[in-house]
């Protein structure tokens, strides 16, 4: 199967981001979406890991169940805040015994219940991508935010640190935003600073705003007052969805016309919105 930077070359690459449902009836939502959304061939797809281990074993389970039952190319994604050099290379082996070959190398943030996590042996994302370089030969993403970190001392400040990590990395991926000059000014920044790692763009067909405004905020991104009031005015859920369809479409297009290498889709682990989307891009002939 070809890997995720081999595939950005044949590009546009069109990808789904899904996460380890929390009971049994995230479970079978999960289990009903992948049916639905799988058989439209997503270029590949990925799995959220709760940072310092939360869903270890969820998110291996869906990597596997995914890539064995649809014969996907599926990139897990991995935290290193809060562990050891001695877990991450426990679960890259586990991953590379299993045949996957590309992997999300991100910080995490601290459990949002004020859990504290152990310190463990990692600072940054950048140098959990140096760990997993040494060891493996796995192709390694990370994180780009186009906004800004949140955590950032300053703008300046964390578009070096974002350079830095992009330029030992294979490719990036953004969260979900949505005006598409955040995407332009990042590339225009990172391409000064001799960055020319493919960053694939984040968009999501949004279907429950006040969800979507408070993961955005506490991502740093900002959730345009317009939208969200067009949003929130719908009379019926499939008003609301031809919406949130209506804006991700324009911004996928604008997007990839601004030279996106590929455009990753947030589902939320629900289909209805994402095979509106991939219709109104013309990505199938009928869903
Ligand atoms: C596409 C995508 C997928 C994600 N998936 C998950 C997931 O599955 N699970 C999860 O828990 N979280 C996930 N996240 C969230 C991510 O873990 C958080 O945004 C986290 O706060 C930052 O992760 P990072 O990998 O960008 O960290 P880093 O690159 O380490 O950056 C974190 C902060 O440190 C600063 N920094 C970096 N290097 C230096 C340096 N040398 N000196 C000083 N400061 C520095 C940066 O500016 C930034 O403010 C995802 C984010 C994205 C964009």
């Amino acid at each position: 199967m070809p890997t995720i930077p081999a595939l950005l070359q044949a590009g546009p690459t069109y990808s789904l981001e899904f996460y380890p449902p929390r009971n049994e009836k995230g479970d079978r939502q999960l289990a009903r979406t992948l049916d639905h959304l799988m058989p439209l061939e997503p270029s590949f797809v990925s799995v959220t890991y709760g940072a310092g281990g939360t869903s270890r074993e969820r998110t291996e389970e869906i990597v596997h169940d995914i890539r064995s039952r649809f014969g996907a190319q599926v990139l897990p994604h991995l935290t290193c805040i809060g562990h050891t050099k001695a877990e991450i290379e426990a679960l890259l082996r586990t991953y590379e015994a299993d045949g996957v070959t590309d992997l999300l190398a991100l910080h995490g943030d601290p459990p949002a219940d004020g859990r504290v996590l152990p310190e463990g042996d990692f600072r940054y994302a950048v140098e959990l991508v140096e760990f997993v370089r040494e060891l493996t030969e796995f192709s390694i993403g990370v994180a780009a935010h186009t906004e800004g970190h949140p955590l950032a001392t300053s703008r300046e400040a964390d578009r070096d640190h974002q350079a830095a990590k992009l330029k030992v990395a294979d490719f990036a991926m953004c969260q979900f935003f949505f005006e598409a000059r955040h995407y332009i000014d990042f590339m225009e920044d990172m391409a000064a600073r001799g960055v020319t790692t493919p960053v694939i763009p984040g968009v999501i067909p949004v279907t429950n705003p006040a969800q979507t405004r408070r993961m955005v905020e506490m991502a740093g991104g900002t959730f345009p007052t317009e939208l969200g009031a067009r949003l929130e005015g719908a009379e019926t859920p499939a008003e609301g969805r031809a919406i949130g369809v209506e804006h991700a479409a324009n911004l996928a297009r604008e997007l990839l016309d601004a030279g996106a290498p590929g455009i990753h889709f947030y589902p939320m682990n629900r289909w209805m919105a994402t095979t509106d989307l991939y219709d109104a891009l013309g990505l199938v002939e009928t869903v």
